[in-house]
């Protein structure tokens, strides 16, 4: 088998990929005309967020039978056109789950606290003690759109601050110890910070918008750290701009990196360039489970 890997993994990973006899060529920084003059020569890609494997790469993809995306997300792939071809389509979906649950409650926090404006105004020389007052977390609602791995850690450490948690899926799950599940309009009327765990799909695409903003509370925050065409920015900066919206974290965007620039004009906006699963253990974990998918296969090829 020979492997392509597209985008960084943790060396260890590759290492153990190669031991098993693996034939592996590592070209993280690979550009998308590049992918498409090699890609005839593998029988396997991995990779991350970075690299998009469209339509074009796979007709090209003469030799291809499996695509192993590092990580949760699969819109960087077009899945119906690999699989329609016999192209397997692999994910890691659990690696990542602590270390973007955690970036969220981070955000949580710094959108409760200014802390990150706080720390920039010290930078230039400041001590502006009386324009930084914050709130607490202890008490306030906090909403969870798509409660599936992320969602359900987010809300047991959210409850555990004290916080009041909601739930919302667009199918009914089992129990949900650390939430209440509610309607979206109810969640969308009662939280004082809403975040954002779904999928980018047809039905999530803009799912925060003017009319959604319209039916939250005033002062609302509200964390994306899923997938950037869930929230309409130009309808969270309008309400940002309008101070319906009191504050927003987004570690992901409609473009990456964003071209809509003028959220980040807002001070109101704090952010980050698609972080959540950067963390040197979700590395390991997803770099693991790739190795261990890519050994299982030629071993099933055998
Ligand atoms: P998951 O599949 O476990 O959970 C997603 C949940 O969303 C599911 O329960 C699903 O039923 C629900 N859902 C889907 N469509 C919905 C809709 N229209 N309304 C309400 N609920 C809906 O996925 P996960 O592992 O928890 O990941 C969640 C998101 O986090 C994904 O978008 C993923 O791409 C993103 N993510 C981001 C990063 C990052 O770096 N920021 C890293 C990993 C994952």
């Amino acid at each position: 088998m020979k492997v392509l890997i597209c985008d960084p993994i943790a060396p260890s990973a590759v290492e153990h990929i190669r031991k098993s006899g693996i034939e592996v060529d590592v070209r993280d920084t690979i550009t998308a005309d590049e992918l498409l003059q090699v890609v005839p020569a593998y029988d396997a890609l991995v990779v991350r967020s970075r690299t998009k494997v469209r339509r074009s790469v796979i007709e090209a993809a003469s030799n291809l039978k499996v695509i192993v995306r590092g990580g949760v997300g699969l819109d960087n792939i077009d899945v119906d056109c690999a699989r329609a071809r016999g192209i397997r389509v692999l994910n890691t979906p659990g690696a990542s789950t602590a270390s973007v649950a955690e970036l969220t409650l981070g955000y949580i926090f710094a959108l409760a606290r200014p802390i990150v404006q706080a720390t920039l105004s010290m930078r230039a020389g400041a001590w502006e003690k009386r324009a930084f007052e914050g709130i607490e977390v202890q008490g306030k609602t906090l909403g969870i759109i798509g409660t599936g791995r992320i969602g359900t850690v987010v809300a047991m450490r959210a409850a555990v601050l004290g916080m009041i948690v909601l739930g919302y899926n667009r199918r009914t799950i089992g129990p949900a110890p650390y939430m209440a599940m509610v309607s979206l309009d109810e969640l969308l009327a009662r939280s004082d910070f809403i975040s954002l765990h779904v999928p980018l799909t047809e039905s999530t695409r803009h799912m925060i918008n003017a009319e959604t903003i319209a039916k939250m509370k005033d002062g609302v925050r509200i964390i994306n750290c899923a997938r950037g065409g869930v929230v309409d920015e130009d309808a969270l900066y309008e309400a940002i701009v309008a101070g319906k919206v009191a504050g927003a974290a987004l570690d992901v965007f409609e473009e990456e990196p964003p071209t809509n620039r003028k959220l980040f004009e807002l001070p109101q906006v704090i952010g980050s360039p698609h972080i959540g699963a950067s963390t040197h253990e979700a590395a390991a974990r997803v770099g693991d489970e790739v190795a261990r998918i890519l050994i299982a296969l030629q071993q099933e090829g055998r």
